[in-house]
């Protein structure tokens, strides 16, 4: 800036707005909201049936949720407040969720005693177990019925004499609906899979095949499996090899300030070392998409937006959510690289202003914080119900390992410079209501500017901008609320 009079302009400076500084500008339309096609992609690779994604933080996403995320047709990423095992293991639990081929099979073989086999399916939490010899050949099927006393079978009788032997079997291309006729006219609850030699590769469950039907617009993979991400940090490469090894289609890289070049050149390294798709942020800028936008899959913006982030106050640093997302997107589209908008989304109004700005989809903590799957009990204060939310930033979450994203560390025996709170949100019930109410506000987004597709969207959508009072405007104003919406809180 070649001027006398450096510091002073430095105050000419640019604006930055956030969700609440705009709306979209109605326009004609034919569009009825559910008729509003929310598909998108989340990375190169990964395309999602509704554009939301779940933070990857500890008061949010585990397992639980995250399968539920991608079986209402969205995307949960792990956080990394846990050990390599244990995200490992939460991978694999979405992955596994609904397959229809379960390939981890318990099995039994013909000379184990009764006793040891109901103790085996007990403890793996099965009621029935393909019977097979050494070489996986099929011998039979044994299940918790035919074990019972009342069949006369004693505790030490080896299985080969309890189990049935005329087992229906399939063959690998075998699709739901043909598992499921086998099982009505056989009446039995699961199919063992083989090869041509008649060897176990895989079985389908009753079970199995209902959850799959009851979720048909699940973000799944090519093979039908749900779709699971985790994070990682950028430094974490052993962790990213575990979770690409484990069956995760995306890896957030989980950084405050991905434009520290640093973490730049360790995110490139991982990117070569997966087959994942790698998803890189948190940047906030024209520039730092520009830095990363070569390697990366998807781009996460978000500069201290969060609800429990404390970024912008403590540091003085940061960029307002919509004109984050507009920068990076203006740059992220030149490439064919999907941008994800993280943080700060209040409303399904606030997530599908951030689609029209540029994002193709949008990351949600605080949303999600006080549903059923969301890890943590209820707690009850002055008679409300709310589940416990913090910010990986916080005290809390750096005390339980989560504070490298902040770049701090307390070897040194030094107090945390924290960047988030500690709080809790009311709690809400499931996450399938709530995702219902987000997805919907954002369709009618879609009807009211009259798109079909989240591209076309994207394209047609144009912003006014909006004062203060056109702000109290759009709130409920004048009145006293005497019933809660599902969609809307005030205080929110
Ligand atoms: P929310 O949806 O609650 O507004 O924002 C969630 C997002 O806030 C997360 O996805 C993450 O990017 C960010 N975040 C989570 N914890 C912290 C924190 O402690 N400090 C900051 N600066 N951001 C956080």
């Amino acid at each position: 800036m070649a001027t006398d009079d450096p510091f002073s302009e430095k105050l000419r400076v640019p604006e930055a707005l956030t969700f609440d500084d705009v709306l979209l500008r109605p326009k004609q339309s034919r569009v009825e909201p559910d008729e509003a096609d929310m598909r998108t992609r989340v990375s190169r690779n990964v395309t999602l049936t509704i554009p939301v994604v779940s933070a990857a933080m500890d008061t949010v996403t585990e397992a639980d949720l995250a399968i539920e995320m991608a079986r209402q047709g969205g995307l949960g990423v792990l956080h990394r407040n846990m050990g390599v095992e244990a995200m490992t293991d939460q991978i694999e639990a979405v992955k596994r969720a609904d397959e229809l081929i379960i390939r981890d099979v318990v099995t039994a073989a013909p000379d184990q005693t009764v006793r040891d086999v109901d103790a085996m399916m007990d403890r793996a939490g099965v009621s029935g177990a393909p019977v097979v010899a050494d070489d996986d050949t099929v011998l039979g099927i044994i299940s918790g019925t035919d074990i019972r006393p009342y069949l006369q079978v004693g505790e030490h009788d080896e299985v080969r004499e309890a189990m049935t032997d005329e087992v229906i079997t399939a063959a690998e291309d075998v699709t739901a609906r043909e598992a499921l006729e086998l099982m009505y006219e056989h009446k039995i609850e699961r199919v063992p899979v083989v090869d041509a030699d008649d060897r176990l590769t895989g079985l389908v469950t009753m079970a199995g095949v209902l959850a799959r039907r009851e979720y048909d617009a699940a973000a799944r993979d090519d093979d039908g499996a749900l779709i699971a991400a985790a994070a990682v940090g950028p430094f974490e490469t052993e962790r990213a090899r575990a979770a690409d090894a484990a069956g995760a289609d995306v890896l957030f890289i989980d950084c405050a300030h991905a434009h520290n070049l640093d973490v730049i050149d360790a995110a490139r390294d991982i990117r070569t070392e997966v087959d994942a798709d790698v998803v890189v942020g948190n940047v906030g800028t024209r520039e730092a998409a520009e830095a990363i936008v070569e390697f990366a899959d998807g781009i996460k913006v978000g500069i201290g937006p969060g609800s429990i982030c404390t970024t912008r106050v403590v540091s003085g640093s940061g960029m307002p959510q919509i004109t984050a997302v507009a920068e990076v997107a203006d740059v992220a589209r030149r490439h064919d690289v999907p941008v994800i908008a993280d943080g700060g989304i209040r409303y399904s109004g606030d997530a599908i202003k951030a689609i029209a700005a540029g994002a193709d989809a949008v990351m949600l903590g605080s949303y999600f914080a006080g549903t059923d799957e969301a890890p943590g009990r209820v707690i009850t204060m002055n008679g409300k119900r709310y589940k416990q939310y913090r910010g990986m930033g916080s005290v809390g979450a750096m005390n339980d390992g989560g504070g490298d994203r902040y770049l701090k560390d307390d070897e040194d025996g030094e107090e945390f410079v924290p960047e988030g709170v500690e709080a809790a949100k009311p709690y809400t019930g499931s996450l399938a209501s709530e995702l219902h109410q987000l997805v919907g506000g954002m369709q009618s987004g879609m009807g009211y500017v009259g798109a079909e597709t989240v591209p076309e969207f994207q394209e047609i959508s144009e912003f006014v901008r909006v004062s203060a009072a056109g702000q109290t405007e759009s709130h409920a104003h004048d009145v006293v609320i005497t019933d809660e919406a599902p969609n809307y809180s005030p205080e929110n």
